[in-house]
């Protein structure tokens, strides 16, 4: 599985909004170092599609798929050094592939800020620049290591050397790695160094309940985020935590009286779906409708696999119907008679919202 690590200062509302996207317990006291170990969350990720496929096939049950966020212990400035827990945090932001950052533009007096005030951009300063720090030194290591393999005369090392001079010039420009242009060939010579500033990212601005406009540490937010090219979710996690505790009908009141559709959650929840570069498919049966993710670009064997190993290696056919169409056509019969109906071999690239059936050896 893929994760989405959430990050960010101590006391930004991190654990807050972990727990209300997992419902789960973990503690989110006001207090620095309250949450060391990486917690790992199993979020359903919400798809209104799954709704309109019911609605015609009518299965007994449905079943979407899921997104695993991990709620990584708050970073202060120095961890790169080691600085409160630093190595082990870096350690599990290493492991995630797309970072959430968690950014504070909530004022509350009884919430401690480690720097004394409120400012989301220098907050944002100081968590990049200790994944930027802790990539130079994971890059001088291996370029090191790289540049004496390369002196025997070694192709790849010598390649690889070329690359960490690269992305060591970057980071030594204050840019992070993800905004170097690299190939897929030279991105594979560096994964094993896990550079957290190569792994998308995108900003959950943790706003007041009435911060959503008219707040100028949003905006400076989204300003920034533009120049980078990143996603800027708000969110009040605050509100989030308590409509998480809510059951569907008070929660349903709840979302009325505050004129919104849907809880901000799931925002953040498609936003890391999109991050982690996250595509669905559909299987809709009478027993069960149920959502799959793949990457994008994931071909018809591949997507088969994600059910069940044995469906990729016995792999014969994709029978294929597009979302819309299906939903234009009222199932697969209806589509079927308007031809829409596909049948799809082994490199079929498989699109986000088809509803798939497929066909295998076993
Ligand atoms: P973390 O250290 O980043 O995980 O932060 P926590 O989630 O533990 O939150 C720290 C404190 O801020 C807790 O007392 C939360 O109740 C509070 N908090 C979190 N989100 C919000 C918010 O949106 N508004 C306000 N006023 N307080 C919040």
């Amino acid at each position: 599985a893929l994760y989405c690590g959430i990050v960010g200062l101590p006391n930004v509302g991190k654990s807050t909004l972990f727990n209300a996207l997992t419902r789960a317990k973990i503690a989110a006291e006001n207090y620095p170092f309250c949450t060391i170990d990486p917690n790992v969350g199993v979020v359903p990720v919400p798809d209104s599609r799954m709704d309109k496929l019911a609605e015609i096939v009518k299965p007994e049950r449905m079943l979407p798929t899921t997104i695993e966020f991990v709620d990584i212990a708050g970073l202060v400035a120095g961890a790169s050094k080691g600085e409160g827990l630093g190595n082990q945090f870096l350690a599990n932001i290493r492991e995630t592939d797309a970072i959430a950052h968690v950014v504070r533009c909530f004022q509350d007096d009884n919430v401690i800020h480690v720097a004394g005030k409120i400012d989301p951009l220098s907050d944002i300063e100081v968590i990049n620049t200790e994944l930027a720090l802790a990539d130079m030194a994971s890059v001088e290591k291996a370029l090191l290591r790289a540049s004496k393999a390369a002196r025997t005369g070694n192709k790849d090392e010598q390649a690889k050397k070329d690359v960490l001079e690269k992305v060591f010039k970057q980071l030594d420009s204050g840019e992070p790695a993800r905004t170097l242009p690299l190939t897929e060939d030279e991105k594979a010579l560096i994964r094993d160094l896990c550079l957290m500033t190569l792994k998308p990212a995108m900003y959950i601005a943790n706003v007041q309940d009435d911060g959503f406009e008219n707040n100028p540490l949003l905006d400076k937010v989204q300003a920034l985020a533009e120049k980078e090219g990143a996603m800027v979710v708000p969110i009040c996690a605050a509100i989030e935590a308590e409509i998480a505790q809510l059951d569907e009908e008070e929660k349903k009141e709840f979302l009325d009286d505050l004129g919104l559709e849907e809880p901000g959650l799931n925002r953040v929840v498609r936003a890391g779906y999109k991050l982690l570069n996250l595509a669905t498919y559909f299987t809709a049966g009478v027993k069960e409708v149920r959502a799959w993710t793949i990457p994008v670009g994931a071909t018809a064997p591949q997507a088969a696999g994600v059910i069940h190993s044995d469906f990729e290696k016995g792999f014969i056919r994709a029978e294929v119907i597009a979302y819309q169409d299906f939903i234009d056509y009222k199932g697969e019969q209806g589509a079927k008679d308007a031809g829409k109906w596909r049948l799809e071999g082994k490199d079929y690239i498989v699109k986000d919202g088809d509803v798939v059936h497929f066909r295998f050896n076993v």
